[in-house]
């Protein structure tokens, strides 16, 4: 007989945070930030990788409650260069933990921040003049820093939980895989009594290489603790080669599954898309194309998977 994998899941708490019907919306605006602590900073990519990437801890007390896909808006501190005298503007960062943060206790939320950096078109040289200032703030705060947020923001991203069988297919570039780690913790790490997920979680991830993989040990556990419940498939552009012998990119993973997802799209699995606006475009091509060597019509299926609020998109 088959041994069935040991898979503890981990008690959470206050659960009053089930019952609201609604996600809690922009608490906190940019005029009346939530003044919060940063409680850690850790690189998440390793040496080989192009650029950094950290995971960053909140300690928002419970004050800033959020539900998972949502995004936090944050306040650097200093002047906004554009209109001097008054404070920087807000960015956004979506969400990477569940409703309970990392420590399950409902009072932290985590970021995936891409530290932003310059590169002189003409030299080539990184100009740290020009260095994004949000990202690189979050990126160099300490624990104990503290950090001015606005929000919770956003609802395109909530994870639709009234079939808790459902099929979800997620695809991500880079940090766009913040919103899917929020999910797969709440179908698979976390013991949530109004949401046992007995469903299908698809995550195709984007990145350049291997070491720019992001909570790669924890979907690779989920793989091993529930196989027939999850998937994970990894396009690495600078290491891989798709059929024709280029990068392979996340679309060309996705042709490679295409009769499986377009199956599942037909049978109503949701589908999400995260990350940089340039992967959009390439995307919707492979889509496309897939499509018509199917004999379907794109355009008609694209209204459809909208109309049936199969289709979910955030790109920055
Ligand atoms: P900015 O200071 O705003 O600069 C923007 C860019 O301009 C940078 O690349 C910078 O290098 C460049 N620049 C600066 N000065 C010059 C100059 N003089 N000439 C030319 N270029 C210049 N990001 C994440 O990392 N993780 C997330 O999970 C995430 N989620 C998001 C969710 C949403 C809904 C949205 C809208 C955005 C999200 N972002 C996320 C992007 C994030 O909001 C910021 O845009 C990003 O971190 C860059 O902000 P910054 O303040 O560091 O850069």
């Amino acid at each position: 007989s088959v041994q069935q994998a040991s898979k503890p899941k981990v008690a959470v708490s206050p659960l009053v945070l089930e019952d609201v019907e609604e996600p809690p919306l922009n608490l906190y605006k940019p005029k009346g930030p939530y003044t919060a602590t940063i409680l850690s900073v850790d690189r998440l990519v390793g040496p080989k990788a192009p650029g950094e990437t950290c995971h960053i801890v909140i300690d928002h007390g419970g004050n800033v409650p959020y539900w998972e896909g949502q995004s936090y808006g944050v306040i650097p501190p200093g002047e906004n260069p554009k209109k001097p005298g008054t404070p920087n503007n807000v960015r956004l960062y979506s969400i990477a933990s569940t409703r309970y943060g990392d420590f399950f206790d409902g009072k932290t939320a985590s970021l995936c921040v891409r530290r932003a950096v310059y590169y002189d078109p003409e030299t080539g040289e990184e100009d740290p003049s020009k260095k994004g200032v949000c990202s690189n703030f979050l990126c160099d705060s300490k624990p104990g820093d503290k950090i001015q947020i606005t929000g919770p923001s956003g609802k395109i991203m909530l994870l639709p939980e009234d079939d808790p069988n459902a099929t979800h297919i997620m695809i991500a570039t880079g940090t766009g895989v913040a919103p899917f780690r929020g999910y797969l913790r709440r179908m698979f790490m976390e013991n949530v009594p109004t949401f046992k997920f007995g469903g299908l979680a698809w995550l195709f991830l984007g990145v350049a290489n291997t070491d720019s993989l992001l909570y790669d040990d924890e979907f690779t556990k989920y793989l091993q603790e529930y196989p027939d419940n999850f998937r994970y498939d990894r396009a690495l552009s600078r290491e891989q080669k798709n059929q024709s012998g280029g990068k392979m990119y996340v679309q060309d993973k996705i042709e490679e599954y295409s009769d499986e997802v377009f199956k599942l799209l037909d049978n109503g699995a949701h589908i999400y898309f995260c990350g940089l606006k340039g992967m959009m475009p390439g995307i919707q091509d492979t889509l496309k194309r897939v499509a018509e060597q199917r004999g379907e019509n794109w355009e008609e299926k694209l209204s459809q998977l909208k109309k049936n609020k199969q289709w979910h998109v955030e790109m920055t």
